[in-house]
């Protein structure tokens, strides 16, 4: 067993601060009461959430009374895509989404399509990851309703022309909701600036707890709750509110936006010390994902003759946490549906690693990163028959 440990898959998710914990704690003990209620435990209750909802609508640039809670970026992507689609059934039955987007997303869309009577237009992204507004444009037609683009991919960290896109959408009269459950936290993030109508964001990305979430819905956004029950969230979203998370949520955001740019930058450094080291070290290896439009924590790397697994394995008998796709998808043997979209060969992406940076990490962690990681790939390609040091079998000199 390694005696270190490394986390280096903070965009599966992050770990809680403890200054969350902290401000969780009453909710689950003294202060238990049922944001409903009249009496003073309710009221107690009713406080948190309101102050919490005040932290991040502030954060986003929004009116509080347009975010509703959820249990994470999965419920808000859902309520998002599937509310404004059957809300708005009498306009059109067209959605229009991109081949990189989180399952959340993708088979939410599929459910629309075979069960509900939508047709979707999934779009293909550039060789980065990258969706073209243009494409955006092209597929609008009359029955148009929704476009939903996420802000980042959660794979290679590519982020997306929102703005122009948003340009379009608003033109046409189209909704536009995006996923930013992974851009939140990491790049700086306005709603106005972005110009969308819905945008899904999650806690335990940004070292709050896992099961909330957050959905912003513009004013005047027809929208049709997915689940029934109470008057929760405005009629928004029915069922008792997760006061102990939602408090712990606005503590993150709150926490989030302390130093956020000397935060951020620091974590890149740290990113982009790693992708030069591992550059350096070792040849046939491919970065996947925009080069400089790209979340700053992200590294999504191919080391090519290796497969993914492999190098997860060894990773961590020497105690670095990574990730192959992305958390939900890790454990198929399926290549990454987002590396396919961008047309990586089947080959490249099977040895294809998410490295994702955070606030815990050092300089350190990074060097001892690299003193381990280039042996494990070399060891790993001695066993290959592929690999003859940097030379394909057809002869052909790699990269
Ligand atoms: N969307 C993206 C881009 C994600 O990365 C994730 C989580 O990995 C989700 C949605 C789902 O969020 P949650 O885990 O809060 O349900």
């Amino acid at each position: 067993m390694a005696n270190r440990f490394i986390y280096l898959d903070h965009n599966a998710t992050t770990p809680l601060d403890a200054r969350v914990l902290e401000a969780m704690l009453p909710y689950l003990k003294d202060k238990y009461g049922n944001a409903s209620s009249i009496h003073t435990k309710g009221r107690e209750a009713r406080e948190a959430i309101d102050k919490a909802r005040r932290i991040i609508a502030s954060a986003l640039g929004i009116a509080p009374e347009d975010l509703i809670f959820t249990s994470g970026g999965t419920e808000a992507d859902n309520l998002a895509i599937k509310g404004v689609a059957l809300a708005n059934k009498d306009k059109g039955n067209h959605i229009i989404t991109s081949k990189i987007e989180h399952l959340a997303v993708l088979n939410t869309c599929q459910f629309l399509e075979k069960r509900m009577g939508f047709t979707v237009t999934y779009l293909d992204v550039d060789k980065y990851g990258m969706v073209s507004s243009e494409d955006v444009k092209k597929a609008i037609k009359k029955e148009t309703i929704l476009v939903t683009i996420m802000h980042a991919n959660n794979e290679v960290g590519t982020i997306e022309p929102l703005k122009e896109i948003a340009k379009i959408t608003r033109e046409k009269g189209v909704y536009f909701h995006t996923d930013a459950v992974q851009s939140f936290g990491k790049v700086t993030l306005k709603i106005e600036d972005l110009g969308v109508d819905l945008l899904s964001i999650s806690a335990h990305k940004i070292y709050g707890p896992k099961g909330v979430g957050g959905l912003y819905i513009r004013k005047g956004v027809k929208i049709y709750p997915h689940q029934h029950g109470g008057h929760h969230e405005r009629n928004r979203r029915a069922g008792t509110e997760n006061v102990s998370g939602i408090a712990g949520f606005g503590k993150a955001v709150e926490l989030m936006q302390e130093d956020f740019e000397k935060k951020t930058e620091r974590i890149k450094i740290l990113r982009d010390k790693l992708h030069r080291g591992l550059t350096e070290g070792l040849d046939a290896l491919h970065l996947n994902g925009h080069p400089a439009l790209r979340l700053p924590n992200t590294l999504n790397l191919s080391f090519e003759f290796v497969e993914g697994e492999s190098i997860l394995i060894n990773l961590d008998l020497k105690g670095i946490c990574a990730a192959t796709g992305s958390a939900c998808t890790s454990g198929s043997l399926e290549p990454s549906h987002v590396l396919t979209a961008m047309g990586v060969a089947p080959e490249i992406s099977q040895g294809a690693i998410r490295f994702s940076l955070g606030e815990i990490n050092s300089e350190e962690e990074v060097d001892y990163c690299l003193e381990v990681i280039p042996p494990i790939i070399k060891r790993l390609r001695e066993m290959s028959p592929l690999y003859k040091g940097g030379i394909r079998e057809n002869g052909s000199i790699r990269e």
